[in-house]
C-alpha cells in the first residue's frame, strides 16, 4: 500500500494481459508482438483527440427516478453526476476528512489503542485512497476531456497526500506503539504490512532524507504520467491504397472507405491494428503498421524512461538497496531480484526449444507462399498463425463469434458466477453514473448487500482504450462497501448491433470480472488498505487468469454461448477445435512474455548509468525469442508497464504458474460446482491481503504450488 513510489496505474487498475497472447486477437496480439503492450495501461485515450471534443453526455428523455440506496448504506460514489467544480470540492473535502483523522490520531494522549489509533488510521487511508482511486478512474473514463484533465491533478494531489503520509514519522510511531498481540490474525498481518511498508517508504530516515524521498515520489508521479501520456497521445496513422485492404473482413473494409485523396487511413489503435496484423494479405501493410506501433512513444519516451530509471535508482539507494529491482521485489511473493531473474531464466529454458519448433512451423508455412524465405518476421506471426490454425487445426475465430453476442455473454457471466458463488446481482435502475452507457449493479450474498460495481464496457471517444478493473472504493467493514468498475472496449453497445464478440474478448471479460469478484469478496473485512485485490502484486493476476479457464469449458459455454440467430448452443466439437488451435504457438507467446519480463528486470537491476534501453532490448531479444527483431524500432518507449510495473513484469507469468496449479483443484466435469467454488472463495479470495498468498494457495491445494500444471500446459496439453 505504501509502495514507496505509488505506482498509480498498476495499483489502481488491474489489466488483462496474459493467457491468450496469440489467440489471433488484437488485444492479445499486442502483447505478443510488442508494439501495443503499453496501451494496456494507458489510462485514458489520446488527449489530443479528446480535447477538441465536446462531452457526449445525453440528456435523459424523461426525468429519472433517483436511486435510493438502503437506509444506512452510503450511496454509490458518483451520485448526482457532479460538475467538475463540485467534484473537485468533494475530493478536497474527502482529503480534509483524511487529514482530520490523522490529526485526531496524533492528538491522542495516553495509551494508544486499536480504537484511538489503528481504526482512525484506517479511516484516514480510506478517505485518502477513495480520492486517489476515483480520480484515477474518472481521468480514464469521464466523457468530458476537461474533467479528465482536472482528475489528473486531483490524482497528483491525492497521491502526494498518501505518499507524504507514508513518510509521516508521527503516524508511524503511533501505530508502532499499539499492542496488537491479542488481535485477530488479519489485524496482526495488517499491522505487520503497514509498519513494513512505512519502513520501506523511508519513514525512519532523518528529516532531510525524507524530504528528498518525498520530492522524488512527487516527481515520479508526474514522470509516470508523462510516460503514459506520450504513449496515449502518439496515436500514429498510416495511409494505404484501398487495394491494400485485401484479405480483411468485409465489415472492416466497409468501415475504412478511401478519403478524398483516394487513400485509406489506418491507425495503430487496436480496432485497426488487430485485424490488419492478422488478415491483411500484403505483408508490407502489416509491416508498416507494426513499425509505427512499435515506435509509439519514440523518441519522447526515451528520455522519460531514463528519468524513471534514475529517479527510482536514487530512491532505492537512499533506502539502502543496491538497485530498484532489489527494492521492488522485496515485498512480492518472489522476494528478491535474484529469484525473479532465476524465474525468467527458467521460463527461457523451458520455452526456447519449443518456441523454435513452433517457429519452424511458421517458417514452413511461409515458404509455401515464398520458397526463398529464410525467416518469419514479427509482422508475419499473427497472419501465419491464423492461417495455420485455420488449415491445420480447422479453426477460424470468426466462426465462433455468432455464439458470443454481447448481451448473452454478459448475462452468461453473471449467471455462471451466481451459480458458483451463490450470489445475486441486481441492476440499479437510473444510477447516476459518469456516462449514460454505464450500468451499475448491486451484489447480494443472500439478502446481504456486499458490494457494487459498474460496467463501462463499450468504446467511447476519449475513453481508456483497453480492459481493466478499476477500484472505486475498497471495502471496509462499517465504513463503506466495496465498489469497483470494469472498463473495457467490447463489441456491441450500439442499437441494432448484436455485438458478436471474439472469443478472446469473452476471455478478457471473464478475466476482468475475476478481479472484480476478488475485490468484492475480499472487501468485507475491516482494513481498507489490504482489502480485496491488495494481495502480493505477483499473485493478484492468478485468480483472474484461472477464471479464464471457464471460457474454454464446453459445459460452461453451453450455458450461454448460443447462436444469436438460431439459439443453438455452441457445438462441443467447435470448442474442442478452438482449444486445440489455442495450444499452437503457446511456447512462442510465453517466450515473448519471458523477453518482456527480462527487459523489465534488466532495465532496473543495475545503476542506470550502465543502462542504454536500446542496448538492453537488443541484447535480450535474440536470447529469448527466435522471431527476429523489428528493425529500427524501440518497443520500450511504448511498454507502459515499465512505469507501472517497473522491474516486475515477470508477475504475469509467475501468477500464471500458480493459476494453472490452482485450477487443478476444480472438478473439470463440473466447473460450476458450488462446493469447490465456495471453498476457493473462502480460502483464496475472501482474505484479500490479510494473509500471504503462498499460505492461501497452500491451504486451498493442500500442498505448495508447483510448476507441473504450467509445464503440461506449455507442452500443448489443451
Ligand atoms: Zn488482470
Amino acid at each position: 500500500m505504501f509502495s514507496s513510489v505509488r505506482p498509480v496505474p498498476l495499483l489502481l487498475a488491474l489489466c488483462f494481459v496474459v493467457g491468450t497472447l496469440d489467440r489471433g486477437v488484437a488485444s492479445a496480439q499486442a502483447v505478443m508482438e510488442g508494439g501495443l503492450v503499453t496501451s494496456r495501461v494507458a489510462r485514458s485515450a489520446p488527449r489530443a483527440a479528446a480535447s477538441s471534443r465536446r462531452p457526449s453526455r445525453r440528456t435523459p428523455a424523461a426525468p429519472r427516478k433517483p436511486y435510493l440506496p438502503k437506509p444506512g448504506v452510503a450511496p454509490p460514489f458518483f451520485s448526482g453526476r457532479p460538475a467538475i467544480k463540485t467534484y473537485r470540492s468533494n475530493a478536497e473535502g474527502e482529503l480534509k476528512l483524511a487529514q482530520a483523522a490523522i490529526d485526531r490520531m496524533l492528538a491522542v494522549k495516553g495509551p494508544r489503542t486499536m480504537q484511538n489509533t489503528v481504526l482512525v488510521y484506517n479511516e484516514a487511508m480510506t478517505h485518502g485512497e477513495n480520492v486517489a482511486y476515483q480520480s484515477h478512474l474518472l481521468e480514464a473514463v469521464h466523457p468530458d476531456s476537461a474533467f479528465r484533465a482536472d482528475c489528473e491533478k486531483i490524482s497528483q494531489t491525492s497521491n502526494k497526500f498518501l505518499d507524504d503520509l507514508s513518510l509521516n514519522r508521527g503516524v508511524f510511531d503511533a501505530l508502532k506503539s499499539v499492542d496488537v498481540s491479542n488481535a485477530d490474525s488479519a489485524t496482526q498481518y495488517f499491522m505487520m504490512r503497514t509498519l513494513r511498508d512505512f519502513r520501506r517508504a523511508g519513514v525512519d530516515k532523518d528529516e532531510p532524507t525524507r524530504k528528498e524521498i518525498a520530492g522524488i515520489y512527487e516527481d515520479l508521479v508526474k514522470t509516470g504520467q508523462d510516460f503514459d501520456r506520450n504513449i496515449r497521445t502518439d496515436s500514429r496513422k498510416i495511409e494505404i491504397m484501398p487495394d491494400d485492404l485485401a484479405g480483411l473482413p468485409d465489415d472492416f473494409v466497409k468501415g475504412h472507405p478511401a478519403g478524398s485523396d483516394g487513400k485509406v487511413t489506418l491507425s495503430i489503435e487496436t480496432p485497426d491494428y488487430g485485424p490488419v496484423i492478422r488478415y491483411a494479405q500484403k505483408t508490407g501493410v502489416r509491416e508498416k503498421l507494426m513499425h509505427e506501433s512499435m515506435n509509439r512513444g519514440y523518441p519522447a519516451n526515451m528520455a522519460v524512461l531514463d528519468s524513471l530509471l534514475s529517479k527510482r535508482f536514487r530512491v532505492a539507494r537512499i533506502l539502502g538497496y543496491d538497485t530498484w529491482a532489489d527494492y521492488i521485489t522485496e515485498d512480492k511473493m518472489i522476494g528478491t531480484a535474484k529469484a525473479a531473474s532465476d524465474f525468467i531464466t527458467r521460463l527461457n529454458d523451458t520455452t526456447m526449444r519449443r518456441a523454435q519448433q513452433e517457429y519452424a512451423v511458421y517458417l514452413k508455412r511461409k515458404q509455401e507462399d515464398d520458397p526463398t524465405s529464410t525467416q518469419v518476421n514479427r509482422w508475419e506471426i499473427s497472419y501465419y498463425g491464423r492461417l495455420i490454425r485455420k488449415r491445420d487445426f480447422d479453426f477460424d475465430p470468426q466462426e465462433v463469434r455468432p455464439y458470443f453476442a454481447f448481451e448473452s455473454v454478459k448475462q452468461g457471466l453473471l449467471d455462471v458466477t451466481s451459480k458458483m458463488y451463490g450470489i445475486t446481482y441486481k441492476k440499479i435502475a437510473n444510477a447516476p453514473v459518469w456516462d449514460p452507457s454505464v450500468d451499475a449493479y448491486e451484489v447480494y450474498d443472500g439478502v446481504k448487500l456486499i458490494g457494487r460495481f459498474y460496467f463501462d464496457l463499450h468504446p467511447r471517444p476519449g475513453k481508456y482504450n483497453h480492459a481493466a478493473k478499476f477500484t472505486v472504493r475498497q471495502g471496509s467493514k462499517g465504513l463503506q462497501l466495496p465498489e469497483h468498475a470494469l472498463v473495457c472496449n467490447f463489441s456491441g453497445g450500439k442499437p441494432g448491433d448484436p455485438g458478436l464478440m471474439e472469443h478472446t474478448e469473452v476471455q478478457t471479460f471473464f478475466h476482468e470480472f475475476g478481479h472484480l469478484l476478488h475485490a468484492i469478496f475480499g472487501g468485507q473485512g475491516q482494513w481498507e488498505p489490504i482489502a480485496g485485490t491488495a494481495t502480493e502484486r505477483d499473485f493478484v493476476e492468478a485468480p483472474s487468469q484461472m477464471f479464464e479457464e471457464w471460457v474454454w469449458d464446453p459445459n460452461v459455454l453451453r450455458t450461454f454461448a448460443k447462436h444469436y440467430q438460431t439459439g443453438e448452443p455452441i457445438p462441443a466439437e467447435m470448442v474442442r477445435k478452438m482449444r486445440r488451435a489455442d495450444a499452437f504457438g503457446r511456447a512462442l507467446q510465453v517466450a515473448t512474455q519471458a523477453f518482456y519480463s527480462a527487459v523489465s528486470l534488466n532495465l532496473y537491476n543495475k545503476p542506470p548509468i550502465q543502462v542504454s534501453s536500446d542496448a538492453v532490448v537488443a541484447e535480450l531479444e535474440p536470447k529469448y525469442t527466435p522471431v527476429p527483431p523489428m528493425p529500427d524500432s524501440h518497443m520500450q518507449t511504448s511498454f507502459g508497464h515499465l512505469d507501472g510495473y517497473s522491474a516486475y513484469y515477470y508477475t504475469y507469468m509467475w501468477s500464471l504458474v500458480i493459476s494453472k496449479d490452482m485450477f487443478s483443484a476444480f472438478d473439470k466435469a463440473d466447473l460450476l460446482n458450488p462446493a469447490i467454488a465456495t471453498r476457493y472463495r473462502d480460502i483464496v479470495l475472501a482474505p484479500g491481503g490479510t494473509r500471504p498468498a503462498r499460505e492461501m494457495v497452500h491451504d486451498f491445494l493442500g500442498r505448495d504450488y508447483d510448476f507441473r500444471q504450467f509445464d503440461a500446459w506449455l507442452a500443448g496439453k489443451d
